[in-house]
């Protein structure tokens, strides 16, 4: 059993909708089971400004999935719930999106899959529902904790608390 952290976000239809839809997909299976969820957060588009405002939640999970398999089970639920890749740019527009933050203490970089994930550290968007949840943990790599690294944003992108996921 691995403790694995889980970023989920949409900035397109019924957004709150899409997440709590895909925390139910999620754990609909016997490998896979939610601890806790943070709370849900209304936030500025990091990367690609130029588009609607995404809603964001990161939660905590047991699971009995290797990190790959974890990656792909994430990935059939964003294809569920209609997220479309061909055509859309770079941290565009998607109806959900699940990102493994961390998977245990693992570091783990392989083509399809780096963990803990590679931009966490820069995203205000993930570093404020992960306060919520695990402050003090530390990153494997950069060896610092999720208070530290919060602290450090230089230019945070605006998060503003939203309500909470109801499933
Ligand atoms: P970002 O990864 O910067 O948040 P994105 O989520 O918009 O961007 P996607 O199009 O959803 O990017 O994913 C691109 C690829 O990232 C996926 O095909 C997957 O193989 C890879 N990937 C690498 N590390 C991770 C991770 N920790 N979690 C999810 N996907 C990952
Ligand atoms: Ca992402
Ligand atoms: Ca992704």
């Amino acid at each position: 059993m691995a403790v694995v952290y889980l970023s989920l976000g949409s900035n397109s239809g019924d957004k709150v909708g899409f997440i709590q839809q895909a925390v139910k997909l999620l754990q609909n299976c016997d490998e896979f089971t939610v601890v806790r969820t943070s709370t849900l957060y209304e936030t500025e588009p990091w990367g690609k400004k130029d588009q609607e405002w995404f809603v964001n939640a990161v939660i905590e999970a047991k699971t009995k999935f290797s990190a790959v398999e974890l990656l792909h089970h994430c990935q059939r639920v964003e294809q569920s719930l209609g997220r479309v890749r061909e055509g859309v740019p770079r941290w565009g527009q998607r109806t959900i999106d699940i990102d493994i933050l961390f998977y245990g203490h693992e570091v783990i970089n392989l083509p399809e899959l780096t963990i803990p994930h590679k931009y966490m550290h820069e995203r205000a968007f993930v570093l404020v529902p992960l306060l919520e949840l695990i402050p003090l943990f530390k990153h494997p790599v950069l060896n610092k904790s999720i208070s530290e690294m919060h602290e450090e944003l230089e230019h945070p992108e605006d998060v503003f608390l939203y309500g909470t996921i109801s499933v």
